[in-house]
């Protein structure tokens, strides 16, 4: 850590003016980490931009499970929108990226974690670890890593990037010369300019849960010089926290969310079911946030308040008694021993608790007559209804931890225009670049760590040989 340096901290910061990087990584996080370890040990010289005091942006605050889909048909099943060939990259290159992070000696589990997310698989991993061995490589082999400068422009010759315009905290701005750029900014949750312009009126209803320096700096700057979005803009990964909250720090982010609702039912504020909650929670999240006022509560049964409420989501994110946390924060909770005295109180919360004691009636009598529709809305064959008496109902509400559409890539980390041509030295990964997720969500670390590899290697053959041709 001791060689992070604060730009305005530099006697001059202009002094990198007149030095010529090869190439130039934004963002500190997963992404921008494997991107400039990778530059770096292939001999490149990198100058490494991060916004904020502290580098490691929301990975820092993950969970460190480092997973994807198992393969490219569980992908297709999962994310029929997603993008095939940067997922069929992705999914070849995981087990040589677990195996470099394995070679550096941090903790990384020995045994696979099987139906991450409902249908993925992954090893925990000390992320905080493999971050530091990432920042100790980089500056070991010559990169410098500069905190507290923001990266505001890309800088072009009309035919190529030619570097990258800074600003010190102080708002003094600089320019520095590079024959690669790499975007890795994590995304632009954080504004919400570029929220609703995606998504519409609810996001201002959304939580943020990451990082605050993911605010669309990559995007927007990408967008300045020709760069092309992805589909999926308005989709997005978060999880349901519960409402009202009194206050949601980085440390509420794992132990407040609501993990365990595919074993619950979801209803809105008019008391109606509007989704199939079996498809996991990260799904239910964006789906509550499309109701009127993203406002809605979770109804269960005794077994899951005490098992899949206070069990351990996946191995290494902790067991916490996800009821407890949320009254403890805040939350309006009930319970009682009838499904409709449960659902009393909710009136007074602003929700029609007669219709939702009616949609309760009606979703049981479609499981016991194996109906597949329960007032119009899908219920799956796996579907638990609440049985076991006291009956719970906790009020939740959606949460924003990063955005899924993105800039356009392909499948060597190259930045593309409109018609799919690449931007000479312009490179893109993790929650900067959209694609591999698209409303099914297919991880965040492990997309964002071989990601950033290719990235950082296409950004430095191409430094290398001043050409986009030839990336791979
Ligand atoms: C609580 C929580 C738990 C999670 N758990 C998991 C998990 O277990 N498994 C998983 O797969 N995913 C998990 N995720 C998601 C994962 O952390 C993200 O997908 C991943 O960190 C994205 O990596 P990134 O490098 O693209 O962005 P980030 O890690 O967010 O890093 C982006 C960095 O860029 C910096 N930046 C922004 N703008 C600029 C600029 N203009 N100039 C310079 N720097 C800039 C930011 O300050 C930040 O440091 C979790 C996220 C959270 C919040």
């Amino acid at each position: 850590m001791s060689n992070d340096i604060a730009a305005s901290t530099l006697l001059a910061p202009t002094m990198l003016t007149e030095d010529t990087w090869d190439v130039v990584v934004l963002g500190t996080g997963v992404s921008g980490s494997a991107a400039a370890v990778t530059v770096a040990r292939s001999g490149a010289r990198v100058l490494w931009i991060e916004k904020s005091a502290e580098p490691g942006g929301s990975a820092a605050l993950s969970a460190g499970l480092f997973w994807t889909a198992p393969n490219v048909r569980a992908y297709l099943d999962r994310i029929p929108l997603g993008n095939q060939s940067l997922a069929e990259r992705l999914i070849t290159d995981y087990p040589e990226a677990l195996a470099e992070i394995r070679s550096t000696g941090i903790t990384v589990a020995d045994t696979p974690k099987h139906g991450v997310m409902t249908f993925g698989i992954g090893y925990k991993l000390d992320i905080r670890a493999l971050l530091t061995w990432c920042r100790e490589t980089v500056t070991a082999n010559g990169g410098m890593l500069l905190t507290q400068t923001t990266a505001t422009e890309i800088i072009t010759d009309d035919e190529r990037v030619t570097g990258v315009r800074l600003r010190t905290a102080e708002g003094e701005y600089f320019d520095v010369h590079a024959g690669a750029v790499v975007l890795a900014t994590g995304g632009f949750q954080g504004d919400p300019e570029e929220l609703s312009r995606h998504m519409g009126p609810n996001s201002d209803r959304l939580k943020l849960r990451s990082n605050a320096g993911s605010v669309g700096d990559g995007l927007r700057m990408a967008r300045a010089v020709g760069a092309a979005a992805t589909k999926g803009m308005s989709t997005f990964y978060g999880h349901l926290v519960p409402a009202p909250l009194r206050n949601f720090e980085p440390a509420d982010y794992l132990p407040l969310a609501q993990f365990y609702s595919s074993h619950t039912v979801l209803l809105n504020g008019a008391g109606v079911r509007f989704c199939d909650e079996t498809q996991g929670d990260e799904i239910l999240n964006q789906e509550l946030a499309r109701q009127p006022g993203a406002r809605g509560v979770l109804v269960f049964d005794d077994a899951v308040r005490w098992n899949a409420a206070r069990e351990e989501p996946e191995p290494g994110l902790g067991a916490v008694d996800r009821i407890a946390a949320a009254t403890g924060a805040g939350a309006r909770y009930s319970t009682a021993n009838t499904v409709e005295a449960a659902l009393a109180p909710i009136e007074a919360w602003g929700f029609d608790s007669a219709r939702a004691s009616r949609t309760l009636m009606d979703y049981r009598r479609a499981i016991e007559t194996g109906r597949r529709f329960a007032d119009g809305v899908p219920v799956a064959e796996s579907a638990s209804p609440p049985m076991t008496a006291p009956f719970h109902v906790l009020e939740v509400q959606p949460t924003i931890t990063f955005t899924l559409g993105g800039i356009r890539i392909d499948a060597s980390g190259r930045v593309l225009d409109h018609d799919g041509a690449p931007i000479a030295g312009l490179f893109a990964a993790g929650a900067d670049i959209g694609g591999i997720s698209n409303y099914g969500y297919a991880g965040g670390l492990a997309p964002g760590y071989i990601t950033g590899r290719w990235a950082g290697s296409s950004a430095a053959r191409h430094a290398a040989t001043g050409t986009a041709a030839g990336n791979r």
